[in-house]
């Protein structure tokens, strides 16, 4: 049976590390979260994103403006907290309801304020390896797996996903820490033959059952991003958790792995913010 990452554990204790740090600056750092719509998966994450920022003393505003508010409107309130003085970190919760630019919205956030590390500034400034943000979720996932002393470096590392969020950035990460990294997507021809070459497999796509117990190699760790819904309602991730934990040394469970560490990652960016 494989060791269980346990981020929740982990999120718990960096949360109190951020809180620590919080009560010894001489103004708590401000949080602005911006909602639009009523998509409730998207409540459900800025609920939790508020719950966090109260945990550790950050203030954190909620915008939630109504699906029709229109761009103009958007970025309006985005400049007046780009001046605010109050506001350090800005989040625009996604995805916005159709017909927004999503790439406009987010290159209209200050690079300086970009907690996510969405903006193109801080996404060249990963390339780079010269960052200051990183995306809290291929953030966390690296603090993961510091914090059980996996180290990627000579590792062949296998990204499965390259979405902007997660996929495409976790592969840079990882190449920053001298792995051998491959990046499948859905057009990967034989994924298995891909995901068996993995010492460190990363899955971030949003399948259920995606990854299977003969698709990983014997030993390998194992990180599934991936959050779904079963008809149940329960939630899982891409790996077929059963199986794949009697293959791998380590494997993420979901819920409980990479879910928290990303949102301890957007509290630690937002004292980064004000600093
Ligand atoms: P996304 O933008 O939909 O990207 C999914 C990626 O998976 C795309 O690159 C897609 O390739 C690829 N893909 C789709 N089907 C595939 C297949 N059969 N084989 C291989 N690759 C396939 O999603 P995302 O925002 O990156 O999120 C991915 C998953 O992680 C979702 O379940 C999301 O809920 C979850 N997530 C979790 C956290 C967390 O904190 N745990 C944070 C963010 C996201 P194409 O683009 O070529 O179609």
């Amino acid at each position: 049976m494989a060791i269980i990452l346990d981020g929740k554990a982990l999120a718990k204790s960096i949360v109190k590390e951020v809180k620590t740090q919080v009560n010894a600056m001489a103004e708590p750092p401000g949080l602005a979260v911006v909602i639009v719509g009523d998509n409730p998966a998207s409540r459900v994450y800025v609920n939790n994103k508020k719950k966090d920022c109260q945990a550790c003393g950050i203030v954190s505003t909620e915008y939630a403006l109504p699906e029709d508010v229109g761009e103009s409107k958007l970025l309006a309130l985005i400049d007046e907290l780009n001046q605010s003085k109050d506001v350090h970190g800005i989040l625009v919760q996604l995805p916005l309801p159709e017909g927004y630019d999503v790439q406009k919205i987010i290159q209209a956030i200050s690079p300086l304020k970009d907690v996510d590390a969405f903006h193109m500034l801080n996404v060249g400034r990963i390339f780079n390896g010269d960052y200051s943000f990183l995306p809290c979720t291929p953030a966390g996932v690296i603090e993961l797996l510091d914090y059980y002393n996996i180290d990627p470096k000579g590792k062949h590392c296998v990204v499965v996903g390259h979405s902007n969020i997660v996929g495409k950035p976790m592969a840079m990460m990882l190449l920053h820490r001298h792995a051998t990294v491959t990046v499948c997507h859905i057009h990967t021809a034989d994924l298995g033959f891909h995901t068996r070459q993995a010492d460190i497999l990363v899955c971030a796509v949003g399948k259920i059952g995606l990854i299977t117990g003969d698709m990983v190699k014997p030993g390998a760790v194992v990180v599934d991003v991936g959050i779904n819904r079963r008809d149940d309602g329960s939630m899982c991730g891409d790996v077929d958790f059963e199986a794949v934990s009697q293959v791998a040394s380590h494997i993420t469970p979901v819920p409980g792995g990479v879910g928290p560490m990303t949102r301890a990652m957007l509290m630690r960016n937002t004292v980064m913010a004000a600093n």
